[in-house]
């Protein structure tokens, strides 16, 4: 994929079609309805697409994925992919849809599937694990802009008035991994925490009261006194990793996407943890972002309604 927005697969669907299977075919076609691989037979008459000899069934590169019956040109889901990818805190629906020039409808129900892509779909295993830091903490995003400020205060309460508590785990020169949890109480940060972090690890958080048993499980826990003057106290015990991973969350959800609703939170998670965890820092630019992006469109189903989904939730 070029960098380039000019690139001929953003503007022609046969080049996309190319890319795309070079890309996700890297060892010859794979049937979307059985999966055998390489064992198929070009259509002629139908530019794309390949008749499996195992099943005998007709598929093309989208068969089976999250682009599957979609009437937006495959061009047009290149280029969105890679302005997704390219942009830090996320790029709003109005922006991608004049940007694109697919209807705003159309473009929400896309960005929702490319954030669907963004999910790591692998079953991946724990953070850290000896020798490693993971950073956790906990935070409140979306509801109104008047209540941003009330954030930190909130803390330790069973969330805020129309914001929802975000709980991330950062290991330190690795990856983010966020939940939307229903509240900060100590079990339900346990639940997340002990399945999510090898307990070799050191854990990092803050002195928040709920963190103090969790800590126990693990091979070590530090604590940072955001009140104090050590807040940067040293050079191993902090938090600034997460910190700094949920400034980009919240200038990106109430900066670009201005309202998230609940119901939908976790797209948008799966958005930013994907960036961040493909980000520049660790060698990635955006053109690898964004075929590392669109190989997650594979082994995916669509677990929302295909159609009734509501288009307000961005601004
Ligand atoms: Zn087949």
């Amino acid at each position: 994929m070029s960098n380039e927005l000019s690139s001929r697969i953003f503007r022609d669907d046969t080049a996309a079609r190319a890319w795309l299977e070079t890309h996700l075919w890297p060892g010859g076609p794979v049937c979307g309805h059985c999966g055998t691989l390489n064992q198929a037979t070009a259509l002629e008459t139908r530019p794309g697409w390949y008749q499996c000899n195992a099943c005998r069934k007709q598929f093309s590169v989208t068969v089976g994925t999250l682009f599957e019956r979609s009437h937006i040109p495959l061009s047009k889901w290149l280029m969105a992919a890679f302005l997704l990818c390219a942009s830090k805190k996320g790029i709003s629906t109005h922006q991608m849809h004049r940007m694109i020039g697919v209807s705003y409808k159309s473009t929400w129900v896309m960005m929702h599937r490319l954030r669907e892509a963004a999910r790591d779909g692998t079953l991946p295993g724990p953070l850290g694990g000896q020798n490693k830091v993971v950073e956790v903490d906990e935070t409140y995003v979306g509801g109104k802009e008047s209540n941003k400020h009330k954030a930190k205060r909130q803390k330790g309460q069973q969330g805020g008035k129309g914001k929802a508590p975000v709980l991330s785990l950062v290991e330190r020169g690795g990856k983010v991994r966020s939940r939307h949890v229903a509240n900060v109480s100590g079990g339900t940060l346990r639940d997340v925490m002990v399945t999510q972090i090898d307990r070799a690890s050191y854990l990092m958080t803050d002195e928040a009261p709920q963190y103090a048993k969790i800590g126990d499980e693990f091979e070590g826990h530090g604590t940072v006194n955001h009140s104090a003057e050590e807040y940067v106290r040293a050079y191993f015990w902090h938090t600034n990793t997460v910190e700094g991973f949920f400034s980009i969350l919240k200038r990106g959800i109430t900066g670009v996407y201005h309202h998230v609703s609940e119901q939908h939170l976790h797209r948008y998670l799966c958005e930013f943890d994907f960036r961040y965890n493909e980000r520049s820092a660790l060698g990635v630019d955006d053109k690898a972002r964004a075929a590392k992006l669109l190989s997650g469109i594979t082994g995916k189903r669509l677990t929302y309604r295909r159609t009734g989904e509501r288009a307000n939730v961005e601004a």
